[in-house]
């Protein structure tokens, strides 16, 4: 046996579906101390966590129910063509230590987690936890300066304090984000926001800070193409993050999540839009909010799992792309 099939999903004609463990697209489980995980190219992490939840806790279950939703994951993309896992070398690295008690202490942990693929030069692929697991996330990667995001919300995420003082919730990150010099604003779309609002100012901020902000209007009128365009145009050649908030969906295809709005993508404009990412300079993402409590059919964990996959093809093939792969 080659090196390069420790790194394979086990396929469903060799272990039936149901059976064994579950891990993310069925691939093998790293512990952070197994010495193979210097050979990674992109590591697949779960971060089970909703500490920064301000309504309809439950996404910290969501890493478990997408392992097991992972059970129908299969190899290759049959749209683009891109075999990830001929591609790189994926692994399941686990999940980020959390306390669900100390929300502080847990961005602490989740940025110490992730400093360790920096340093092994592993690219994060994350699921959620609520949004908020994204700033630590940023914090631990974006060390040589901003990176540029393509962000698919309902929300912006860019408010700033709840309750007058609390700077860290999941309506926060990306403020943070910016004012932490992690997130560059000129090279920031967010793409799909829609819903009420607290007041008619509250979306400004980020506005003003140079993100552009694609609401559901907008997007309907520019469609996916035109959606792909800007995008494009705004993140550019520099080094990006995709940030899926599984929200950016109408609920009636993913229910099961925190802060639901109607009159969101559909799955398959979805699928499109992360398949149009193909070709930009990525090197990380999450998909997050999927929150099983509100989930009882598991479809909105199948919906979760399967953009991890299509993030997973594009960044596989940004990483061969930029030479790194089969290090
Ligand atoms: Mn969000
Ligand atoms: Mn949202």
């Amino acid at each position: 046996m080659n090196l390069e099939n420790k790194f394979l999903p086990v396929t469903g004609t060799v272990l039936p579906r149901f059976a064994g463990i579950a891990t993310f697209m069925r691939l093998p489980y790293l512990e952070m101390d197994n010495p193979l995980i210097e050979q990674v190219d992109i590591g697949l992490a779960g971060i089970p966590w909703d500490g920064g939840t301000t309504n309809r806790a439950g996404a910290r279950h969501g890493p478990r129910q997408i392992r097991d939703l992972s059970t129908l994951a299969r190899n290759v993309n049959r749209a683009s063509g891109i075999s990830p896992f001929e591609l790189c070398r994926c692994a399941d690295l686990g999940d980020a230590p959390v306390n669900p008690v100390d929300l502080v202490d847990t961005l602490m942990r989740i940025e110490a987690f992730f400093k360790i693929f920096k340093e092994k030069n592993i690219i994060p692929l994350v699921a959620g936890g609520d949004h908020l697991v994204t700033l630590p996330v940023m914090r631990a990667i974006a060390k040589e300066g901003p990176v540029g995001m393509i962000h698919f919300d309902a929300h912006t995420d860019t408010w700033d304090r709840y309750f007058g003082h609390s700077k860290y919730t999941h309506g926060t990150p990306f403020r943070r984000a910016i004012e932490e010099g992690l997130l560059d604003p000129h090279r920031t779309i967010q793409i799909g926001i829609r819903g009420a609002l607290y007041n008619d100012s509250e979306n400004n901020w980020g506005i003003e800070q140079g993100i552009r902000v694609v609401d559901i209007d907008e997007y309907h009128r520019l469609g996916v193409q035109g959606v792909l365009k800007l995008a494009r145009e705004v993140v550019g050649d520099g080094p990006t993050y995709v940030s899926f908030d599984v929200d950016f969906l109408d609920p009636v295809y993913a229910p099961g999540t925190g802060t639901p709005e109607i009159g969101g993508a559909t799955t398959y404009e979805a699928q499109q839009l992360i398949r149009g990412l193909q070709g930009l300079n990525l090197i990380g993402g999450d998909v997050v909010e999927v929150s099983p409590p509100f989930d009882p059919t598991g479809n909105t964990a199948l919906v979760g799992m399967t953009m991890m996959f299509e993030i997973l093809c594009v960044l596989a093939d940004a990483r061969k792309r930029h030479g790194n792969c089969f290090k």
